[in-house]
């Protein structure tokens, strides 16, 4: 089967056939239906540091995703049947260490990355433990399903937040930004904004509606007046603008992965203005995963409206190239 593998310890990736996974104890084997390009796999593609502290080749990439349940290879009780259109929880935990005995599965201590730390969806064909496989709604449209991933994300990020009435600047307008405000939106924010200088981005984050405005920066007079900021950007003036825009006693939500060590004015942010800082790695299992399967037939967010490019997996480069262009929001691939 055709795959995008991570061959080597390099920057690239390579398209090649590879045979076809063979579902192992308690995994189900699916027929990859959609797969979309994720902001990770691009640190992937370029080879950071986080990805070369995470991969160890030759490995498939790709883990947002929705296939069909061809196989179960188990004795294990589940309500996933064959036939059944599943997306991939990325974060696979071990169900032995202090984090899982307390149920905050999504952090792991022995954590393996779906499409990272183990073969993951950009191909025909993927096995997923039975364990983080999660059985969407049929009633959701299958593109969508492999989308929801970083709408996931978002949900998290948003919940953590509280930004029920509350003035929410997002800063960076990638997918999982642009998702933060369709779940700040649905959540009920009072006013959101979203900063990005990317004008591509700016006019697809207007579009959606989620977004009372947005900007190519932040105006300095608006420093100190966000009830939350949303830092979603990874980038390193970002962050920098986050802890300024935030208000005193304000709430501080890190999503972002930086490329590089960032450093902080502690007096300054930490001390001074009392505020609250959380980080968010991926989606509470399986709590999460419910409250987006909630905005989605519900209709709260439509992740339609960012999806604006389709290329068969073959065509894996270009798409690439398309997505490291920042002019787009999520890319789907088609195997
Ligand atoms: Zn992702
Ligand atoms: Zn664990």
């Amino acid at each position: 089967m055709l795959a995008v593998v991570k061959d080597k310890a390099a920057p690239g990736v390579v398209l090649k056939d590879v045979p076809k996974p063979i579902p192992q104890k308690d995994e189900v084997l699916v027929k990859v239906k959609y797969a979309s390009i994720c902001g990770t796999d691009i640190g992937i593609y370029d080879w950071i540091p986080w990805a070369a502290s995470h991969i160890h080749p030759s490995k498939i990439i790709g883990h947002e995703m929705v296939g069909e349940v061809i196989e179960i290879n188990s004795d294990k009780e589940t309500k996933i049947k064959p036939g059944d259109l599943v997306s991939s929880e990325t974060h696979i935990y071990c169900l032995n260490c202090y984090q899982c005995e307390i149920k905050n599965y999504h952090v792991c201590e022995n954590m393996q990355l779906f499409g990272i730390g183990r073969n993951g969806a950009f191909a025909e064909y993927a096995t997923i433990p039975l364990k983080t496989t999660w059985k969407n709604d049929p009633s959701i449209d299958p593109e969508v399903m492999s989308v929801q991933e970083p709408l996931g994300n978002a949900v998290n990020v948003v919940t953590k937040a509280e930004v029920k009435d509350k003035r929410v600047l997002i800063m960076g307008l990638g997918p999982t930004g642009l998702c933060a405000g369709g779940a700040a939106k649905a959540y009920g924010a009072k006013e959101i904004v979203g900063i990005n200088d990317e004008p591509y981005r700016r006019e697809l984050a207007d579009k959606t509606g989620w977004f009372d405005r947005t900007e190519e920066k932040l105006d300095p007079s608006e420093y100190n007046s966000y009830d939350v900021v949303l830092e979603m950007s990874g980038n390193r003036l970002g962050i920098e603008i986050a802890f300024e825009a935030v208000r005193i006693a304000g709430k501080l939500i890190a999503f972002g992965i930086p490329k590089e060590n960032i450093s902080v004015d502690w007096g300054k942010f930490m001390i001074n203005k009392e505020l609250s800082i959380e980080s968010v790695f991926g989606r509470q299992i399986w709590k999460t995963w419910h409250q987006t399967t909630e905005l989605l037939k519900s209709g709260k967010v439509d992740l339609k409206k960012i999806i604006t490019h389709h290329f068969p997996l073959k065509d894996f480069e270009q798409a690439m190239a398309v997505m490291k262009s920042r002019k787009a929001g999520k890319i789907v691939l088609e195997p």
